[in-house]
């Protein structure tokens, strides 16, 4: 049986980036990667520029306290039309051009009227509060690399670049489908034996989260009619996550369905709890996922290796979940025969305690959670302040 790592590295040798698309810069590209390298058409600053409201200067002539004549003021947008000579200076606003002969700029606070022009009380070096033209970045360079996440600031500077197109990687098409004959969708009531489904809506936001784009193909109750047609649909997708059905149980058709239909299996089972049936294949392109039914198995299974996998069809060059060492904030005794990700709610200023978690079926317990305890096979005792591994998943939430 695969370790969690292992497995994670066989998924990622069978995930390849989707081809590029070139797209416009609308709010749907956030979060997208880059897959062209991009160049500045522009010097950023395009001229020597003025970073205070002040005086542009000749640095040798303010040698301490000295009164220079004023022969020009530039506010930003306009063109300088006089040269310093020593002894002059020019009033200047911050953003505009330095006038030829000036070599820095002194801030309008250390500086006063005088009758004869104005008083400047500081010295000043050379390139005090100026900008050289082309310092943040020259034309020609690449400044946004391959593999590049698009964020708010990366749409600034693509704008200022001139660009309203890019090269990125799309979203991988992810096609769900819930396996069971005992499921009903939210808005039924469940009768005798029968359960409402949570993991499809759950993969489906998953799936969102990690950049991906939803298709859900609803419910296939476990007779082969009913599955062999959804996994024949589920199988023209990127990726395709089939929940429940993949255990020991008499009615787990997944992985001989899917055989049958021409996937081939990379592994089935992997050392991980709770998500130990999870199964991964191929069929041409298309990467499928047989996720444990225990809704937490299933979302364990879909953060520790789906993601990286959607993570790689999108571009990212270092796909995978994050992981790192903090202290707990409570005791925490666990015993395991297998890699645990234990639910747990991670502050990152204070460090993580579990959360009450009552094994694979309590997904309420992962509403309390926004992080994992990565827990060796072992008998623990961890005591508060002792340091454990963690994995977050969700930050942002419920913490
Ligand atoms: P299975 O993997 O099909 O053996 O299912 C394991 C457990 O998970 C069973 O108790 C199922 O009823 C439950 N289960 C399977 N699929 C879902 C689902 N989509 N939503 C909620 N529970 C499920
Ligand atoms: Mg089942």
């Amino acid at each position: 049986m695969l370790s969690v790592d292992d497995a994670r590295m066989v998924v990622l040798e069978h995930a390849r980036p989707l081809a590029p698309q070139v797209a416009a810069l609308t709010p749907s590209l956030l979060g997208h990667i880059l897959a062209e390298g991009v160049a500045s058409d522009i010097d950023s600053p395009p001229f020597d520029k003025a970073m205070m409201d002040g005086y542009a200067v000749r640095a040798a002539d303010c040698t301490g306290d000295v009164v220079l004549r004023v022969i020009e003021e530039i506010a930003a947008g306009m063109v300088p039309t006089q040269t310093l000579t020593p002894g002059t200076a020019s009033r200047i606003m911050t953003g505009a051009p330095i006038p030829p002969g000036a070599d820095a700029v002194v801030k309008i606070e250390a500086t006063a009227a005088h009758p004869d022009g104005v008083r400047i009380f500081t010295s000043a070096s050379v390139d005090s509060n100026r900008l050289r033209r082309g310092q943040e970045m020259a034309n020609g360079e690449i400044v946004l690399d391959i593999g590049t996440l698009l964020r708010p600031a990366e749409f600034g500077l693509l704008a200022s670049m001139g660009r309203t197109t890019v090269s990125v990687y799309p979203a991988p098409r992810v096609a769900i489908l819930s396996t069971g004959s005992e499921l009903v969708e939210a808005d039924q009531t469940p009768r005798g034996g029968q359960i409402r489904n949570s993991n499809g809506p759950m993969l489906l936001m998953q799936t969102v989260r990690a950049g991906g784009e939803p298709h859900y193909l609803g419910i296939a109750s476990d007779d082969p009619e009913s599955l062999r047609a959804l996994l024949r649909q589920g199988l023209e997708y990127d990726v395709l996550l089939v929940s429940g059905g993949v255990s020991m149980g008499d009615y787990d058709l997944v992985p001989k369905m899917l055989e049958e239909l021409g996937v081939t299996a990379h592994f089935h089972k992997i050392k991980l709890k709770p998500g130990k049936p999870l199964l991964f294949g191929t069929r041409g392109d298309t990467l499928v996922f047989g996720l444990p039914g225990n809704p937490v198995s299933s979302f364990v299974c879909f953060e520790l290796i789906v993601r990286a996998a959607l993570e790689k069809l999108r571009g990212i060059l270092t796909p995978g979940p994050r992981r790192w060492m903090t202290p707990l904030t409570a005791n925490f005794a666990h015993t395991t025969d297998r890699e645990t990700y234990y639910p747990a709610n991670l502050d990152p200023a204070q460090g993580v305690r579990p959360v009450a978690w009552f094994g694979s079926a309590d997904l309420r317990g992962i509403t309390r959670a926004n992080a994992f305890i990565v827990v060796p096979p072992g008998e623990h005792a961890f005591a508060a302040g002792q340091f454990v591994w963690v994995m977050p998943f969700d930050l942002a939430g419920n913490s």
